[in-house]
């Protein structure tokens, strides 16, 4: 079975043109995480998408293009969404816009929403590959429903029989983030790659909408931070219990417990039989890039459950903290992962 799997990973970029241009899914490598792609106004692609990861329908796609000028047929652009997009793509910020009456995006994609979520992907493979098609391409992370995000086309092949192009490991290896670019004030849909702060920077030096009289712009409370888990779903999809290993998390931990493993951030813990350290140096960014591959490794270990030192809230750390709150409500008491 593992030699199957393994002759399902290459690196010719032609090959996963040819399966895509086949109606095929394949797995592409991204500067966030590995995607599970196929054609995006194929509506059977996309349901194919659904059926292997076997993803709830209401959990709308991204669409990934070449460039912005590609999404003009099937997204309403705002001012404010133009202006984050033309200082983030290509690059790890999706928006969600309205779709524009031309859109070709099939209402499965969509979760059956007037509107979707789009972004321009920077990863080399990935630009080539969608230069080389007719229109975007539909793809969430390539691992089942709920469970961890692929960081390397290993981790793909843990999860999914589908032909895998390697791109090596993702240099963000967190998802993108999604802001609402539809209002003014934008909302964060997801914290993810780009930090809110980051996005705030840029939006400070955007000149004020005129028809909109009462944002303050130059305070910082025109972006709304997405809420705590379990108050206000502001995203379809963005569901409490998900991003889940296999063992149970115990986060913020100050001591080791019997059987668990560590997730270490700076200086580890003494005591656990297995330690797997994000970043020795406390970097946020270098933790955020191993998140993903540190959890796939704990839940090969022998450990019983994994204990998370304190990351700090600040920069990608917040997205490395939702992603572990999410992780670890999937084990709370009728939060299955999705
Ligand atoms: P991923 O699961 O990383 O592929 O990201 C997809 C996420 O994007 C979904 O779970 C939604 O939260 C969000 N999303 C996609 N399309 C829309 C949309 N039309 N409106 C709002 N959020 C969307
Ligand atoms: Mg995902």
């Amino acid at each position: 079975m593992s030699l199957l799997k393994k002759s399902m990973i290459f690196t010719d970029i032609h090959r996963a043109i040819h399966h895509l241009l086949n109606r095929e899914v394949v797995a592409l490598p991204t500067e966030t995480v590995y995607g599970l792609a196929g054609l995006g106004y194929d509506g059977q692609a996309v349901e194919h998408i659904y059926a292997l990861k076997n993803r709830p329908q209401h959990n709308p796609l991204i669409m990934h293009y070449a460039c912005l000028e590609d999404t003009t047929t099937d997204v309403v652009w705002t001012p404010w969404a133009q202006h984050l997009a033309a200082a983030c793509w290509p690059g790890p910020l999706t928006l969600v816009l309205s779709l524009a009456r031309t859109s070709r995006i099939p209402l499965a994609a969509t979760g059956g929403l007037n509107s979707a979520a789009i972004r321009v992907p920077s990863h080399p493979m990935m630009q080539t590959i969608l230069r080389a098609l007719p229109g975007p391409l539909a793809a969430p992370s390539a691992n089942l429903s709920g469970q961890l995000s692929p960081t390397t086309a290993a981790h793909v092949a843990k999860d999914l029989d589908v032909p895998i192009l390697d791109g090596g490991p993702c240099i963000y290896g967190l998802e993108s983030t999604i802001v609402d670019g539809r209002t003014w004030p934008i909302n964060i849909l997801r914290p993810g790659a780009l930090s809110v702060e980051y996005i705030s920077t840029l939006l400070l030096g955007f000149q004020e909408p005129p028809m909109v009289s009462d944002c303050a712009l130059g305070k910082r409370d025109f972006i709304t931070i997405p809420s705590s888990p379990g108050i206000k779903v502001l995203c379809p999809g963005q569901l409490l219990a998900h991003y889940a290993p296999k063992k149970p998390l115990r986060l913020n931990a100050t001591h080791i417990e019997e059987g668990e493993g560590l997730l270490a951030f700076g200086s580890p813990l003494l005591g656990a039989d297995v330690c797997v350290q994000l970043s020795a140096e406390g970097n946020v960014s270098q933790a955020a890039a191993n998140l993903f591959a540190a959890l796939h490794q704990l839940d090969q270990s022998p450990c019983e459950a994994i204990a998370v030192m304190p990351i700090p809230q600040t920069g990608i750390g917040c997205a490395i903290n939702d992603r572990l709150s999410r992780a670890c409500a999937a084990f709370g008491p009728g939060n299955m992962a999705v």
